[in-house]
């Protein structure tokens, strides 16, 4: 039987050191604050943002949340994005994605000032994190980053297969891997015998938005499972995108769904925007 990774647990113990740091950081005159960007009424991303003022809330975080309408232009989008880059009492600036398809998602990423980039998404923080550079890495991948240390999960020499190719998870999730010395493959939607690739794994992180599409028998006995997805089953039901139930006797390690990776994730914001305060004091 697996180890159950506690995502959970892990993320309030991350939200309570950085809520230590903003403490220290307020002492030292330096202010942290986070603006988040919600275009549109989509159900789903006024749920995360509430939460992630929340957790603002919780790390003594200023938060100024900014509700622009579904049909806003990506010009507005765009002005709002630089005023914000320039508004010293936000340190960190963070759009919902997905935006809606009439705008440009790229661009408005590229206009965030890589200073204030807490998602991690500007070509110049993944730019930094592919050429080992200190910088602003993307909560997810960053996250289970910390939950494989937490677990003392071995890397260095590592078999390590990614499920997914996004660059938001399976590219820098690859990157921060043979930053430590694991040996990465990344399987996609092309991949051939995407269960004999599985199965060479000691760590698999699977982040492909299919319900559990990994089985048991596609996982090495003792290996560690990431499970980043965030699926809906036939009934409805939040699941991940690996068979937990058949999973969990052959894994080594398991992160649950929910309560592994997605709590993590926003953590992770959170220290992120703890660097972020850092860096620009700093600069
Ligand atoms: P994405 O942008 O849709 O990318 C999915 C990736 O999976 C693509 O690279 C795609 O390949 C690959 N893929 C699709 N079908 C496949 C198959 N049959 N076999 C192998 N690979 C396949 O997704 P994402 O944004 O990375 O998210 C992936 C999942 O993680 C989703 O369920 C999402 O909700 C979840 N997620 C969770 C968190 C969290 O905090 N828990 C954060 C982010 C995402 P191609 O490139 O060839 O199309």
């Amino acid at each position: 039987m697996a180890t159950v990774i506690d995502g959970k647990g892990l993320a309030a113990k991350m939200r309570a050191e950085a809520a230590k740091d903003v403490a220290a950081l307020k002492r030292a005159g330096v202010n942290p604050g986070l603006a988040v960007v919600l275009v549109g009424d989509d159900h789903a991303s006024a749920t995360y943002v509430r939460s992630k003022l929340r957790d603002c809330e919780e790390c003594g975080i200023a938060s100024f949340d900014y509700k622009l309408p579904a049909d806003a232009s990506q010009d507005e989008i765009l002005q709002l994005v630089r005023n914000l880059n320039d508004d010293p009492k936000i340190t960190g600036i963070l759009v919902q994605m997905p935006l809606p398809s009439h705008l440009d998602a790229e661009e408005i990423i590229e206009a965030i000032s890589p200073l204030k980039d807490v998602d991690g998404f500007h070509p110049t923080s993944l730019g930094r994190l592919v050429r080992g550079l200190p910088g602003l890495r993307p909560c997810t991948p960053a996250g289970i980053m910390v939950m494989l240390d937490e677990y003392n999960i071995e890397l260095a020499g590592k078999n390590a297969v990614i499920v997914g190719r996004s660059s938001i998870v399976g590219k820098p999730m690859a990157h921060m891997l043979l930053e430590r010395d694991a040996t990465i493959s990344v399987a996609h939607s092309r991949t051939r015998n995407l269960d004999e690739i599985c199965r060479s794994a000691d760590i698999l992180v699977v982040a492909c938005g299919i319900a559990r599409l990994v089985k048991g028998d596609w996982v090495r006995p003792g290996a560690t499972v990431i499970d980043v997805g965030m699926d809906r089953d036939e009934d409805g039901r939040l699941c991940g995108d690996v068979d937990y139930d058949d999973v969990f006797n052959v894994a080594g390690a398991i992160t649950p769904v929910p309560g592994g990776v997605g709590p993590m994730t926003r953590a992770m914001l959170m220290s992120n925007v703890v660097t972020a305060a850092r860096m620009q004091a700093e600069a």
